[in-house]
């Protein structure tokens, strides 16, 4: 198993996907389309990484830009601790490192955001430091690779696992190497199925594949079952003079989804009535109230089933901590998480009636 580098890099060269952060792997594009990866498909990270970099082009521009502008960028791909780590590292990297990423594990790895995965992407792909880099893809090729039985979930389980890849990685190429590994995990040595072993170039050496149990391969623990929460969430519009506007709340500063803008929502499932009261806690008066259909959103610990109702205000008081958003403020500015993507997509509807966009 030591020696699985040259079939492994001769089909890599073959079967690769031709994908911009490959084509031109500087460290900052390494490690942004990295941190993008974590959680998304390749299809699903592409248009937000080339929007990224076009209005982002370096660690400089990263580290300066404006939190609103950050989160904008960022919306839609969920878990925004990790665009908020990205600039926290861009900060000391302006600060220590003169703007570029260091050549360096460990120094890769001390920055916010960089875990042992990331900087061993980093530290391999763009700096050739023959150091391993074991997502879950690659962990999943591992263990089938070497028949382990073992709870992959289990922190000593992954670290022998690691231990073996970085016996692995070869001293030449060892950027191409790694990137071969999680590509034949992504393409072929797939999750949750049969793996593709008749096409893999690694199927004479495999000792999953040799005693027939790499379908069954990694063992994981159970995951704990994930918290559900109803909660009502509103859809409160308000014509105003310059135009409709609809009532954004940012988020406190710690936990789920902290510091984000949000639709008013509160837990529980509300009828229409206590609905209409909810509002005129927030300071908004609405005469009617509308259903509107269900949504679910999925975190990571906890699930969100929610119930919406849009509410046209007529009156409300001014000084409450909420703000009154235009389609074009939605558009261009404001960054709603997709935890409410049931909602946000009749506001541009509900938002232009009669044409008042109201800018
Ligand atoms: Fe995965 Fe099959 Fe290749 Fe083994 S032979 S690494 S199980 S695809």
């Amino acid at each position: 198993m030591e020696n699985i580098a040259p079939a492994l890099l001769d089909w890599f060269y073959k079967n690769r996907r031709i994908l911009p952060f490959r084509e031109d792997p500087t460290p900052y594009h390494v490690w942004l389309s990295e941190v993008m990866l974590q959680q998304t498909r390749v299809s699903a990270a592409l248009p937000y990484y080339e929007r990224f970099l076009a209005v982002l082009p370096d660690i400089p521009a990263l580290a300066v830009c404006d939190e609103e502008k950050l989160h904008k960028l960022w919306e839609g791909l969920g878990y925004y601790s990790r665009v908020r780590n990205l600039q926290k590292a861009a900060k000391i990297v302006c600060e220590q490192y003169g703007g570029q990423l260091p050549a360096d594990y460990a120094a890769l790895r001390a920055l916010p955001g960089i875990g042992d995965y990331t900087a061993g992407a980093i530290a391999s792909i763009s700096f050739g430091i023959p150091v391993p880099a074991v997502d879950g893809n690659v962990l999943r090729v591992l263990a089938r690779l070497l028949d382990c039985h073992d709870d992959i979930t289990r922190p000593a389980v992954k670290k022998a696992l690691a231990t073996k890849a970085a016996e692995m990685v070869p001293e030449d190429f060892p950027g191409m190497f790694n990137q071969a590994l999680m590509e034949l995990g992504q393409t072929v040595c797939l999750p949750n199925t049969v793996p593709h072993c008749l096409e893999c170039p690694l199927c004479g050496g495999c000792a999953g594949c040799a005693a027939g149990t790499a379908a069954d391969l990694p063992v994981r623990a159970p995951k704990k079952a994930r918290r559900v929460e109803q909660r009502t969430v509103l859809v409160l519009i308000c014509q105003m003079a310059a135009g409709r506007r609809v009532l954004l709340r940012r988020r406190g500063e710690k936990g789920l989804l902290a510091g984000l803008w949000e639709l008013p929502n509160t837990q529980g499932w509300l009828s229409a009535d206590e609905a209409q009261a909810y509002a005129r806690s927030l300071g908004a008066a609405a005469q009617t109230v509308f259903p509107l259909e269900e949504g679910r959103h999925v975190f990571t610990h906890i699930e969100w089933h929610m119930k919406g109702f849009m509410l046209p205000v007529d009156h409300f008081s001014p000084g409450w901590d909420g703000t009154w958003m235009s389609a074009g403020q939605l558009a261009e500015e404001a960054a709603l998480p997709s935890a409410f993507r049931t909602y946000a997509r009749l506001l541009p509807g509900l938002l232009e009636e009669n044409g008042e966009t109201g800018d």
